[in-house]
């Protein structure tokens, strides 16, 4: 990836005011000269979070959060810094141009330049699919089908349903007319290449008859796929006739902009709920979501495809604690849960099935019974665990011990997935109660699983940052020359004018007020502090975001000189102890020791020197 230049994250910054960009989320209450909240990041009863106006910035101060508004967007959304820029870019209308290296010049920018055509062709295919659903006549058997769905127009325009006719060259002779070319299509995977282990097309319906491209999806209902800053980036399409032979659903080849199995479908639309309610309801169709989600329960999500991929999961894990399985009754459903399980477990969610009655599924069952009636079933859902107890011992004659000790190996193989051990300790003594098993046995063979199984080095990975503890802050008179550069433009100059670079780098706590003197960054702008801090870790970005809400120090000229002398002794009284306990050391060659002794000398003089009335020392 290229860099975003300086200038343009500043104009981004600029152009959003955090007290609107935080406001837009949840109220928050004037106090002063700040505003003031509960704190969306820790619980909390008192508010302890506040937002600058005129720094730009946020900090709380009972958890330590705190930062720019691009860090806000990022650990309430759950995002990475360049969605989050973009997400404020497009607030503000900016469009985001990323500065190539030489040498990067190259694959990079041709990678990027495909991406940029693939998500407009993107754009415009769901326009043009959404257009046949909505606008023309080929799209009367979809319109019908979808109202005998309960799609009325408004949900399909909300979700940009589309569909594509059956055509073997609808989609591709329209967006070769619109100019894109073959092998663009090609790699949007919206069109293929005749293939000999294909079912050949049908000739004479492409036209030319030397036609060697086809649509990919044709009769279909078409479902755009959004990423996390809701751009489409892929399409599912569903059969508008149950067809012998065909898929139900075909979903867009992995290309460019989409992954397959790291892509959740309505995500972009459910994040919100998903962090409000902590608990994800998952369902296997599009339409099962969008019923859901257009009936006010809109902490939903699905799949692409029938289980949880490892990557669904971790991502599934930024938003919620809690998921609830709606598949449906069937041997189907049934095994895609116990498919999503393990992935579900190892990201330590716990994991609940509400199971549909038979020959229900979502979708019939929230337009049958309305939201509440479905409200209950989730809040009823059983725990996994229970549930499959329950079907496994259904079978098993739990009064003949040797069946009973095979059910337990088979449950303590999937109760070795879940990593949380107070989690999975509560699992093993409800599994052990329910089988009748002795609690120390079942445990064994948990434990004897878990040590058979290799752990994936994600196992000891550092958890998120967002909520972590605070970083112990710099000495004291470091924080007051870091709140000073940052703030003060006087004082900011004096220390700019200072040997800072070769003081700081024998300061041990040092770095962050190297880092604030080396950028170019303006005390008075807010959107130069904003665009400071998106180059900072979390750690740092806490620590400036609290400096920036302190009161300044009434006397700053006077104050920033005196902790600077008061830096450069210590640095200095430190190198002096170091050079004598030095030469008191044995086997000195007389040319190391008159080196530490003209060292020590030389200290000693520059520690005489500060120490005179100011204007006697220069530095
Ligand atoms: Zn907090």
């Amino acid at each position: 990836m290229g860099t975003i230049p300086s200038e343009t994250i500043e104009q981004i910054a600029a152009a959003n005011d955090i007290v609107e960009i935080i406001g837009s989320y949840f109220p928050l209450k004037r106090a002063g000269a700040n505003f003031k909240a509960l704190c969306p990041f820790h619980q909390e009863k008192t508010p302890s979070f506040t937002v600058s106006p005129s720094r730009q910035t946020f900090h709380c101060f009972g958890c330590g959060a705190g930062g720019s508004v691009f860090r806000f967007v990022m650990d309430y959304e759950h995002t990475d810094f360049p969605s989050a820029l973009r997400k404020l870019a497009a607030r503000a209308g900016i469009t985001v141009v990323e500065k190539f290296r030489a040498g990067e010049v190259g694959n990079e920018e041709r990678e990027r330049e495909l991406r940029q055509r693939l998500l407009k062709l993107h754009a415009e295919a769901a326009q043009w699919f959404h257009e046949n659903l909505t606008k023309r006549e080929v799209g009367e058997e979809a319109r019908k089908y979808l109202r005998s769905r309960g799609i009325t127009v408004e949900i399909a325009k909300r979700w940009q349903l589309g569909y594509a006719p059956d055509e073997w060259d609808g989609f591709g002779s329209w967006a070769r007319g619109r100019g894109y070319e073959l092998r663009d299509l090609i790699a949007s995977g919206l069109v293929k290449m005749k293939d000999e282990s294909e079912s050949s097309p049908d000739q004479s319906k492409s036209g030319t008859g030397l036609q060697r491209s086809y649509d990919r999806f044709r009769e279909r209902i078409m479902f755009p796929i959004h990423n996390d800053v809701g751009e489409v980036i892929a399409f599912s399409g569903r059969l508008l006739k149950d067809e012998e032979g065909a898929a139900k659903y075909v979903n867009s080849p992995e290309t460019p902009l989409f992954r397959k199995g790291s892509v959740l479908f309505g995500l972009d639309k459910s994040k919100r709920a998903l962090i409000e309610v902590n608990c994800a309801i998952v369902c296997e169709g599009q339409l099962d979501l969008i019923s859901l989600f257009e009936s006010g329960i809109t902490n939903v999500v699905a799949p692409q495809g029938t289980a949880f991929t490892e990557s669904q999961a971790r991502i599934l894990k930024r938003f919620v604690n809690e998921v609830v399985l709606c598949f449906d009754a069937d041997a189907a459903g049934t095994k895609a849960a116990e498919r999503s399980l393990d992935a579900l477990l190892e990201n330590d969610l716990i994991v609940r099935v509400a199971e549909m009655p038979v020959g229900e599924d979502p979708d019939s069952l929230i337009r049958r019974e309305g939201k509440q009636a479905f409200e209950r079933r989730i809040a009823g859902a059983r725990d996994f665990f229970d549930y499959w107890i329950e079907r496994e011992t259904a079978n098993v004659d739990l009064a003949s011990f040797g069946a009973k000790i095979q059910l337990a190996r088979r449950l303590a193989e999937t109760v070795s997935r879940v990593r949380d051990p107070v989690m999975r300790g509560e699992v093993m003594s409800k599994v052990s109660a329910r089988l009748g098993v002795a609690a120390q046995d079942f445990e064994a063979l948990v434990s004897r699983q878990r040590r058979a199984e290799t752990f994936s080095p994600r196992d000891h990975s550092p958890k998120s940052d967002a909520t972590g503890a605070i970083d112990p802050a710099p000495r004291h008179d470091i924080s007051m020359l870091c709140l000073l550069a940052l703030r003060d433009e006087t004082a900011r100059e004096f220390l700019r004018q200072q040997n800072w670079r070769e003081t700081l780098a024998h300061v041990p706590d040092g770095e962050i007020l190297g880092r604030i003197l080396e950028s170019d960054l303006r005390p008075g702008d807010a959107a130069s502090l904003n665009a400071f801090m998106v180059r900072l870790s979390t750690a740092d970005e806490r620590l400036v975001s609290s400096w920036l809400l302190q009161k300044i120090p009434a006397n700053a000229g006077a104050m920033v000189e005196k902790w600077w002398l008061g830096i450069r002794q210590a640095v200095l009284r430190r190198q002096l102890s170091v050079a004598t306990n030095q030469i008191k050391l044995p086997k000195l060659s007389t040319g190391d020791v008159i080196n530490l002794q003209k060292q020590i000398l030389d200290l000693q003089e520059q520690l005489h020197e500060l120490s005179q009335p100011a204007g006697a020392a220069d530095n």
